[in-house]
């Protein structure tokens, strides 16, 4: 298992390897622009040239780029789709030129029409997306906790979403485990996580699973809302090292997305780990 966090790209995004770096992850997240914003961010080549360069001298063995919060690609209205395609499109050119694994995304919400209405909706977009795919960067669909009309809140939508893409090769999945938590599967119960990674296994293939977002939960299971808490400080709590130990994820990026008010620091790396060490231990049901 890798182990690592969401980091800033301020002063560039290059930086972005020194702070994973200087806390000793070998898996980051990065914006690769404001994800409160529409508006793309020029990168200069030589920033991106560095990303590389460092990218290498870290030994940094993944690199995931998260697409802004803005995206839609369900929405009724075709302005706000059109943007969110834009914007997906500026975060695979940009994911390439930094020679990323993956670019992750949240769909987007039907807002109240309908999940298959949607699937038709977005199947156009995505298409195009994957075009721009390679060997090495895969397009992620996110799972989601599953508030108002949310795409994504079950292994049933996402493999319906996989299906409607006829299964493109380079279509992966991320899967949240404050978001599985809260759309109701409790990932700290080893034989509820078992099932659900099997049922994930029959749609979609274990194979798709690219990268582990690692948050607890301030909400409760089945709560289907989305409030992310520290690692271990949450409702998740130590239970998280029953998802982080399962074999399953064994090759997988964990990225924390959450960490404590005085800032990111090397021991919520250590804390990933030594939850990941915890959990292999476990036993697992036959
Ligand atoms: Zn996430
Ligand atoms: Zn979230």
């Amino acid at each position: 298992m890798l182990f690592g966090a969401h980091v800033s790209a301020a002063g560039g995004i290059s930086k972005a390897i020194d702070r994973i770096e200087e806390i000793g992850g070998n898996a980051v997240q990065v914006f690769t622009q404001s994800p409160r914003m529409w508006k793309p961010t020029q990168h200069a080549p030589e920033e991106l040239e560095r990303f590389r360069t460092r990218r290498r001298q870290a030994r940094v063995r993944h690199v995931s780029c998260h697409a802004l919060y803005l995206v839609n690609l369900a929405n009724r209205d075709r302005a706000i789709r059109t943007k969110s395609f834009d914007a997906l499109q500026a975060t695979m050119e940009t994911a390439r030129a930094i020679e990323a694994d993956a670019v992750v995304f949240h769909v987007g919400s039907h807002l109240g029409y309908g999940f298959d209405a949607a699937v038709k909706k977005v199947t156009p977009a995505l298409r195009e997306l994957l075009e721009l795919t390679t060997d090495e960067l895969w397009l992620c669909l996110e799972n989601a906790a599953g508030a108002g009309g949310t795409i994504g809140r079950s292994v049933a939508e996402l493999a319906a979403l996989c299906d409607a893409l006829d299964g493109h090769p380079r279509l992966g999945v991320c899967l949240d485990s404050c978001h599985w938590w809260a759309s109701g599967v409790d990932v700290t119960d080893a034989a509820t996580l078992e099932a659900a990674l099997e049922d994930l296994d029959s749609r979609l293939g274990l194979e798709r699973l690219r990268v582990l977002h690692v948050n607890d939960s301030k909400t409760p299971l089945g709560s289907n809302r989305d409030r992310h808490d520290v690692v271990a400080g949450g409702l998740l709590g130590d239970g998280l090292a029953t998802f982080l130990g399962h074999p399953a994820f064994r090759d997988l990026p964990a990225v924390l997305e959450t960490w404590p008010e005085d800032g990111l620091s090397s021991a919520d790396i250590d804390l990933l780990r030594e939850l990941h060490r915890r959990g292999r231990r476990r036993k697992r049901p036959s």
